[in-house]
């Protein structure tokens, strides 16, 4: 193989730039040329295609985002569009893909894999929510700037005798709740995969304050509630602390990548190239446990989610000893 390109697709992460340095300084060491793809799928179809500059790569480990751009492109599930993609990359002389991005971006992967690009496909999202991968590139970065954010909101919660209810993201999956919540101590938890009612939150809410303590801490998964202010509203009518809604939102997802997740990114970046390499397609790379695996994409779309509501029981048992 003498040529391939790299993109970013979907929402962007934290660590994807160090993916693509990866693939672009691994490959290269190969002795296989690397194209950038500008804003995933969208520039496949447009052609905005350029030869990779390997002194470009070192420099964009550190940086958050992704510097060659992302984009959503439903129409490329048409296949008259992906054919002016793979038009294009046969114009380059491009022979397969390493793509970045979520399950959606894979779907996208697979199809160009069935008409003759051999595409690998990276786990990369702040949202943990690829299943067969048990963690992704960016989700360590993204917690990392929730629990910082959570310590800082409870300082002045403690401060005030208040109550705050934080919502961060995940998209359909608990992790980033979960996880922040272990790391922080949160009194209550309500994530994706093991949700708590509006009147449950309340309810628990109002247990701790009859207990004296000054300080609580709500933490929910975001898309489960029509809106965390009216929430916050009922907690403290309910509760008697004074309480606030804090929606972290876009500041989750930007930020220079933890070391973990530049390690992640570069050591699956170059398992992949591995993967085309040895003239594989159709395969997406993820961890299990501490090892990298290839599997294929088509059978790793429909694997059932794991059941977290033991482990999220644990933690909500552990984080309300004051209770018992
Ligand atoms: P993510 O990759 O983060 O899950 P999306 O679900 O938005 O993000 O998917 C990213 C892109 O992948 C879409 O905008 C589209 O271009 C492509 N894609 C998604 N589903 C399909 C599909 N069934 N067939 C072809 N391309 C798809």
């Amino acid at each position: 193989i003498k040529k391939i390109g790299v993109l970013t697709s979907g929402g962007d992460a934290p660590g994807m730039n160090a993916a693509v340095s990866a693939v672009i300084r691994y490959a290269s060491s190969n002795k296989i040329e690397v194209f950038v793809i500008k804003d995933g799928y969208k520039g496949l179809i447009n052609d905005w295609i350029e030869q990779a500059d390997i002194n470009y790569a070192q420099n964009i480990i550190a940086l958050g985002g992704t510097a060659i751009g992302s984009a959503r492109l439903p129409e490329f599930a048409d296949i008259k569009v992906r054919e002016k993609a793979v038009a294009n990359l046969k114009k380059h002389a491009i022979e397969a893909l390493v793509v970045i991005g979520g399950d959606g971006s894979y779907m996208g992967a697979q199809r160009l894999t069935e008409m003759g690009i051999n595409c690998v496909g990276l786990p990369g999202t702040i949202d943990n929510d690829i299943v067969s991968s048990d963690y992704t590139i960016g989700f360590d970065t993204a917690l990392n700037t929730i629990v910082q954010a959570i310590d800082k909101i409870r300082d002045t919660m403690q401060s005030h005798n208040r109550a705050a209810v934080i919502e961060v993201m995940g998209n359909q999956c608990g992790d980033l709740a979960l996880y922040a919540s272990i790391a922080t101590g949160a009194d209550v938890i309500s994530t994706s995969e093991s949700k708590l009612t509006e009147q449950e939150i309340v309810d628990q809410v109002t247990a701790i304050a009859k207990t004296g303590k000054r300080s609580v801490v709500v933490v929910v998964s975001e898309k489960m509630y029509p809106d965390v202010h009216a929430l916050a509203e009922k907690v403290e009518a309910s509760s008697g602390y004074v309480t606030r809604a804090t929606v972290l939102g876009h500041i989750q997802r930007g930020g220079s990548p933890s070391a973990m997740d530049r390690h992640l990114a570069v050591t699956s970046a170059m398992f992949a190239v591995d993967q085309i390499i040895a003239g594989k397609g159709g395969l997406y790379i993820g961890l299990d446990g501490t090892k990298l695996v290839a599997r294929d994409i088509n059978s790793t779309l429909n694997m059932p989610r794991k059941d977290k509501t033991e482990e999220t029981n644990k933690i909500r048992f552990l984080n309300a000893q004051f209770l018992k």
